[in-house]
């Protein structure tokens, strides 16, 4: 039997990435992926696809510029779904052969077979070729999700699909029906709206992508009705019947009835944990097939961690490759730093979604007092010449500390700024200059939270206090927010405008040149 310091299982994003880290720290390390294709869903089914099918969309639907050359500007008429999967299927490729390339010269071992636990440090891995075992010393199990299904809606990869089915649709609907308001049921409504399709999104919950910050999510909500995407909240879905010939009814628990040509099931992922024989290893997992871990991403075995999507929220590919990382370099005793509070989001609606930090929401909860900077997109030029009026930015302060707490944004150019802003890739310096505070102003409580540090420049706090500006006043009883907050996002916006037009262009452009290169 062979040994290893680490087996990975499971070959997308998370447990790439924790191949990868191991592997460069000179570790003997083994990749177990039971599809014939390495990648996992980011690759082959969810967010390479799907990302790749966007830009197909934005780019044929001319959807940028309709609002320089009107909205019936097309790049080309009579889009089909072969025309996007032909993008679709070149990015897959490229991407598998970097991925394989670099499995291949970090040296890892790569099998495809099915893993499980025989004990919690025996794997075998069973295939078509026939069975074996390895010893590890350490386990990653990155196994990652499968779209959630339902018994009353009858999933036929035509008119019944699931997310990991979209690409295979052979002619656009006339009419989509979404249900799901999640981030993959608002990204396909997006598209799908995007190339002139009649959408209907069903979500149980009262708004859409609960997590992100309510005001942008309105904003979104507002373009998406303005593409004629229906919106059907706090509905709960029945049953779907599929009669051939006839399209696909939903019956909602409200004894609505709504008749589409397709309908996309996108209520949530379960746990690919079936196949692992978790309790060999003494662990198990919750009814979602979601594993517990602690901060470190490890489960109550000491040498087995758990990664990404199968671990449950975020389940975003960035943020699962980061945890991959984290785990390899906690299970081998390697020093890695990584702060789990600054990753950012990228949400890719149209118009996009990024953030990082807490939310308005957040922090009314926990009682942190806040100041916010909005900004729009269409009070500077660059917006008004590109034809992107949409966005708009939003910069969150700690009101007594200065501590930046959180940076919304909901705009298609500003998610690239933003992450470099953030990560702070690139313009440290300037950052400095511009925020121009002294340490004992606050500038360290300010930028250490994103990682950044001060060089202490003494300039004031003016540039801070003008970003800021949009919403001081008395702050109301907690109890008194917390209800406002939640039964109308929409007030909130109107909460900036208080300040007149004059202030919050100001505002607008201090904030706007906080990111812009
Ligand atoms: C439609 C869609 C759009 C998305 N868009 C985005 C986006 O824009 N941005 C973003 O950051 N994220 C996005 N995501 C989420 C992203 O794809 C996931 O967060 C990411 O793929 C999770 O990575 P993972 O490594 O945890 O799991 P996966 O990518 O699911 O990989 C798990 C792998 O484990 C393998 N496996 C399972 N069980 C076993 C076993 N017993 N033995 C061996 N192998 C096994 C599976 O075959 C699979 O290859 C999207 C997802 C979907 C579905």
């Amino acid at each position: 039997m062979d040994a290893y310091d680490l087996v990975v299982i499971g070959s997308g994003p998370a447990g790439q990435r924790a191949a990868i880290q191991a592997a460069k720290s000179g570790k003997h390390v083994a990749l177990v992926e039971r599809r014939e294709v390495i990648g996992g869903t980011c690759i082959n089914t969810g967010t390479i696809p799907s990302k790749t099918m966007r830009e197909a969309v934005l780019h044929l639907s001319g959807f940028q510029y309709q609002g320089i050359y009107g909205v019936n500007y097309r790049v080309k008429d009579q889009i089909t779904m072969a025309d996007l999967s032909f993008r679709v299927q070149q990015v897959i490729k490229n991407e598998l052969d970097v991925t394989q390339a670099q499995l291949f010269r970090n040296g890892i071992s790569v099998f495809t077979a099915e893993a499980s636990f025989v004990d919690p440090h025996t794997i075998r891995m069973a295939s078509s070729r026939g069975e074996s075992t390895v010893s590890a010393g350490s386990v990653v199990i990155a196994t990652g999700t499968v779209p959630a299904t339902s018994a009353k809606v009858p999933v036929n990869g035509q008119t019944v699909v699931l997310s990991d089915q979209v690409l295979q649709l052979t002619a656009l609907p006339k009419t989509l029906i979404v249900v799901g308001g999640g981030v993959i049921g608002v990204e396909y409504a997006c598209m799908f709206a995007a190339l002139g399709v009649r959408v209907v999104l069903i979500e149980k919950r009262p708004r859409l992508l609960e997590f992100a910050d309510a005001e942008i999510v309105e904003a979104l909500c507002y373009h998406l009705r303005d593409h004629r995407v229906t919106l059907r909240l706090n509905e709960e879905l029945d049953q779907v019947d599929d009669a051939p010939g006839e399209g696909v009814v939903a019956a909602l628990r409200s004894r609505k009835r709504i008749a589409g040509d397709v309908l996309l099931y996108a209520v949530g992922r379960q746990g690919n944990v079936e196949s692992l024989q978790l309790g060999a290893a003494g662990l198990e997992a919750d009814d979602r097939g979601r594993i517990p871990v602690d901060a470190e991403y490890r489960t109550k075995q000491q040498h087995i961690y758990a990664v990404g999507d199968v671990i449950g929220f975020p389940s975003l590919a960035s943020v699962s490759m980061e945890q991959g990382r984290v785990a390899a370099a906690r299970a081998l005793g390697l020093d890695l730093h990584s702060k789990p509070g600054t990753y950012p989001y990228g949400i890719y609606t149209i118009p996009e979604i990024s953030f990082i930090g807490r939310t308005e929401e957040q922090l009314t909860d926990e009682d942190v007092p806040y100041e916010v900077g909005l900004a729009y997109y269409r009070e500077i030029a660059r917006g008004q010449i590109r034809g992107d009026t949409t966005g708009r930015l939003k910069i969150i302060f700690h009101r007594e500390t200065r501590a930046l707490l959180g940076i919304h944004s909901g705009n298609a150019q500003l998610y690239q700024q933003q992450k470099d802003f953030l990560a702070g890739v690139v313009r440290v310096r300037r950052l400095r200059q511009r925020l121009a505070v002294s340490a004992k102003d606050g500038a360290r409580p300010l930028v250490e939270p994103l990682g950044l540090h001060t060089d202490g420049a003494a300039r004031g706090r003016r540039t801070i206090q003008s970003v800021v500006q949009s919403r001081r006043g008395r702050r109301p009883p907690a109890a008194h927010r917390r209800a406002r907050l939640r039964r109308c996002p929409a007030q909130q916006a109107d909460r900036s405008d208080r300040a007149g037009p004059d202030r919050n262009t100001r505002a607008a452009a201090q904030a706007f040149e906080l990111i812009t290169p």
